[in-house]
């Protein structure tokens, strides 16, 4: 067994029960697992590593709940800077077709080091799109080799344009092989036990891009194995449109013809979804993954965040695919999620506390997971630390937590994901971070080039 502490936190975080909030506060580890929290004076004072949080806020980890990975080499193409959601994936989907094996895995550890120093220490990804041999277990080989809590959502596109859907025929798969391979990568990969490092999610794209079919298929197959389901959804006027001409009937209603409902699923944006939308996914404890940045980004709207969490829908945040937000900065993600709410509906619409809420024990909820989101005896050891010293939190230490959504996003200092020290002041253990983004930037260039 090996023991760590991290002690005399200016202020500790907990989003325990009672969303404690503990000046000089400790943590206690032991392995993967928090063993106390309280006053450093109350928890076990020895430990084989001893980190000093003086000068620290320190947190549970973030959880970003919506992710394309390999978007990360598309940030910012001219081509599609200035589209809305379907002349953005128009544009894009050429490009992406020239994927390979390499360009996966080594866009998915670019991401995650960003999500990493941001503060984020668990990760799903939807990865929907498998030309020239690409596989799942590429993102998960890199996730492994970076140490980031992962949950790899086995995407799918099946319609293409000469059968009414959006995608290019090129980039679409035949759903038997959709199936089979999903059922492949969950078991070899998906590991359903409590402090699991890697979860399979079973997730065709889009009502745009699947059949019904493939879509109560899908379902039928997550719930045979016990593992979560996730999509995208009604995520501007253009997607209810297609989904009203196409099925006769709001996303939402679709949605929970396909059994696509459940605490067991989760819907990325639904900046459309409707009241009787809202009331059913409360009902029911389905979740979303809110993606302020990627809405404004696209122009799609402002999801009402205020409705559904007052409604009991879970409601996480994700940063979306790179190309659409072209940041992967999770804690930056939660405070567009504070000002987006606000723009929307004033100022009494989200506050910092619940931003910082919907970022760790929301995304928690979201994922289906009691173990992590929050710093307590028996949750994952997945905990971080900014420091709170430098310029940009400087005369904002009247209230240090609020300061860490209103003031500009900061880095992490320290993060520790599943006991083990993954970032150290402010440096990433696990890679070269300098190298890998000369790699990406290489295999960004050929690919959008088109020399893959
Ligand atoms: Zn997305």
């Amino acid at each position: 067994m090996t023991s760590l502490l991290l002690t005399n936190a200016d202020i500790l975080v907990t989003m325990d029960a009672q969303r404690r909030e503990i000046p000089g506060g400790a943590v206690y580890v032991e392995d993967n697992r928090i063993v106390a929290v309280g006053p450093a004076a109350e928890v076990p004072q020895r430990a084989d590593t001893v980190l000093d949080m003086r000068g620290h806020a320190v947190m549970p980890g973030l959880v970003n709940t919506h992710h394309h990975m390999y978007q990360t080499l598309t940030r910012a193409v001219p081509a599609a800077q200035d589209a809305e959601l379907f002349g953005w994936l128009k544009a894009l989907y050429p490009i992406w077709a020239r994927l390979t094996p390499e360009m996966v895995r080594v866009s998915t550890q670019t991401a995650m080091a960003e999500l990493i120093l941001s503060g984020c220490t668990t990760s799903s990804d939807h990865l929907y799109i498998y030309p020239n041999g690409c596989r799942l277990d590429d993102s998960i080989e890199g996730a492994e080799e970076i140490g980031m809590r992962f949950h790899a959502a086995r995407g799918a596109m099946s319609v293409g344009e000469s059968a009414g859907g959006l995608p290019p025929d090129s980039v679409v798969e035949d759903e038997a092989a959709i199936l089979d391979d999903t059922r492949r990568v969950i078991e070899r990969w998906h590991d359903p036990e409590r402090f699991a490092m890697r979860r399979i999610v079973v997730a065709p794209c889009s009502p745009f891009s699947v059949s019904r079919g493939l879509m109560r298929d899908a379902a039928d197959l997550a719930r045979h194995y016990g593992v979560s389901l996730h999509t995208h959804l009604a995520e501007n006027d253009d997607d209810v449109r297609y989904s009203l001409e196409k099925f006769g009937m709001t996303p939402a209603e679709y949605a929970a013809d396909l059994g696509w409902t459940g605490p067991d699923v989760w819907h990325a944006h639904c900046v459309k979804l409707d009241d009787a939308g809202i009331a059913l996914f409360g009902r029911t404890g389905t979740g979303v993954a809110h993606c302020p940045c990627s809405n404004m980004r696209l122009a799609s709207g402002i999801a009402p965040v205020r409705q559904m969490r007052c409604k009991g829908v879970p409601v996480g945040l994700g940063v979306d695919g790179s190309a659409s937000n072209d940041g992967s900065h999770m804690l930056g993600e939660a405070r567009q999620a504070l000002l987006l709410a606000r723009v929307g509906s004033g100022p009494a619409a989200l506050n910092a506390r619940e931003a910082l809420e919907i970022a760790t024990l929301g995304g928690a909820k979201v994922l289906n997971r009691d173990d992590i989101g929050a710093l307590a005896p028996g949750m994952a050891a997945d905990i971080v630390a900014f420091d709170l010293r430098g310029l940009g939190m400087a005369g904002a230490l009247h209230d240090p937590v609020a300061a860490l959504t209103f003031c500009a996003p900061q880095t992490v200092a320290w993060s520790v994901i599943n006991g083990k020290i993954v970032v150290r002041e402010g440096r990433l253990t696990t890679l070269d971070t300098g190298a890998l983004a000369r790699c990406h930037n290489a295999l960004a260039a050929a690919l959008v080039r088109g020399e893959a």
